[in-house]
């Protein structure tokens, strides 16, 4: 990391030749939405390398980064114990399709901080785990619907893409092209934190599962009101659906046990990724034996995966959870603390309506005044505000989420120096943002 003053970033040229060329080979000139950067205008992040704490570009640009692959690099870019086990595994082969004893050492990784994650399935997706879960659920209960709820993201399953219709809560409508509205009407959409509109519902309509980010951090970062979680529970409990906790972001990342630690509340089914892949594509669900055992061999409910439990990933994962003792989960856990408190007496510095939060290592802020409860509450923050901060941010060799709604995250990697850097960046970023403004 280079030290003050702060770096003015410019150069982009090489960036935007490869974009050109992944322009005419991609929708978009990406493999995933979010990074063509459509949430804030200008020329994509076209990453060439990363270490700790620091991510460089197809320029060589160097940024402090926040964005850490989405979620999953709780231990920083390429941490050396990671490397490490997957050159060792590397050697002994990088695909069987064949029970190997790595998963079993990352299913017990899991388990002895989820213990209620008694059996678990590895997948290769976030998204396949969310909807292998909804069809488990469809299949326990012998039930269609499920609810949902208004900002939370479960990956792109035809059954999560849908939104409720308008006022009320009602029967879901397609988000996207190419869902069956057949479909998308099993799906119920609730706003986040609105426990009356979820007990009316869950009432009325038989529910496999009630699903949920047990903290949001697909519409910016939003936690849930204190009652809300034990309200879900005890509603699924009073009407035979299925309490289902989609940790592939909170995992590993709220609390050393994840969400059922932080909200002591215990779900029937958790889903699980980012994290526990350390960089690797690995996601999971699970819960219950008596539940898990619906899956195929053991029961009727198919699901299957070629590359479900890869070596190399179960390798990178496992060395991810071993470092990521409840000592370092503590400090990272402070760091993020630090920063987002710096970030507050910033903006109040400036005088900006601000609001920042963490849970652990996952964080959040949104350019608006009071408690974001809702994804409303969230698109009422100043977008317009966020989308020059963000720039000013990257200029300044600072990387943020590309969008006004994503949770941000910190690594080990970052230490007090990489804070105090940030801070100070952040600090003539936000007010290079308002002076563009006026
Ligand atoms: C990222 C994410 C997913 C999807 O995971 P992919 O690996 O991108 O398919 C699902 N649910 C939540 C809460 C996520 O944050």
């Amino acid at each position: 990391m280079t030290a003050s003053p702060t770096p003015l970033t410019t150069r982009n040229a090489r960036s935007a030749e490869i974009m050109t060329r992944a322009r005419t080979r991609f929708p978009g000139g990406v493999n995933s939405p979010v990074r063509a950067f459509r949430g804030v205008g200008g020329e994509p992040f076209v990453a060439a390398r990363g270490k700790g704490a620091c991510i460089w570009d197809a320029d060589g640009n160097e940024y402090i980064d926040y964005v850490l692959s989405w979620g999953p690099l709780v231990l920083g870019h390429a941490p050396d114990v990671v490397l490490q086990a997957l050159q060792q595994a590397m050697h002994d082969g990088t695909s069987f399709g064949m029970p190997t004893e790595r998963e079993v050492e990352l299913a017990d990784a899991i388990a002895d901080r989820m213990p209620h994650l008694e059996m678990v399935r590895f997948t290769s997706s976030g998204t396949e785990a969310a909807m292998s879960l909804a069809r488990l659920a469809r299949a326990i209960t012998k039930r269609d619907h499920i609810l949902k709820f208004e900002g939370c993201y479960h990956g792109h399953a035809d059954a999560f893409l849908v939104r409720a219709g308008s006022g009320v809560a009602t029967l879901g409508l397609p988000d996207s092209p190419g869902v069956p509205e057949a479909l998308a009407r099993l799906t119920i959409t609730c706003e986040y934190n609105d426990l009356e509109a979820v007990a009316r519902i869950a009432h009325e309509v038989p529910l496999a599962a009630i699903m949920l980010e047990p903290i949001v951090g697909n519409s910016g970062f939003i936690q849930p009101d204190p009652g809300f979680i034990p309200g879900l529970r005890r509603l699924a409990d009073e009407t035979g659906a299925l309490l289902v906790f989609d940790e592939v972001m909170t995992g590993f990342r709220i609390a050393y046990g994840g969400a059922a630690e932080r909200f002591g509340v215990t779900p029937d089914l958790t889903a699980l990724g980012k994290v526990i892949g350390g960089g690797l594509p690995v996601a999971a669900y699970g819960g219950k034996r008596e539940f898990m055992e619906h899956v195929a061999p053991t029961g009727p409910v198919y699901q299957a995966g070629t590359l479900s439990g890869n070596p190399l990933a179960m390798a990178a994962g496992l060395a991810t959870l071993g470092a990521l003792t409840r000592a370092v989960h503590d400090s990272i856990t402070a760091q993020t603390e630090m920063l987002v408190q710096g970030l507050r007496d910033i903006a109040t510095r400036h005088g900006v309506p601000f609001t920042a939060a963490h849970a652990g290592s996952m964080w959040g802020f949104f350019f608006r005044d009071g408690v974001v409860r809702t994804y409303d509450d969230a698109k009422q923050s100043d977008v317009p505000l966020f989308r020059r901060f963000f720039h000013a941010a990257r200029r300044r060799g600072v990387s943020l989420a590309p969008s006004a709604f994503e949770a941000a995250f910190m690594s080990a990697a970052h230490g007090p120096r990489e804070i105090g850097e940030t801070l100070h960046r952040l600090d003539e970023a936000l007010g290079a943002a308002l002076a563009e403004r006026d």
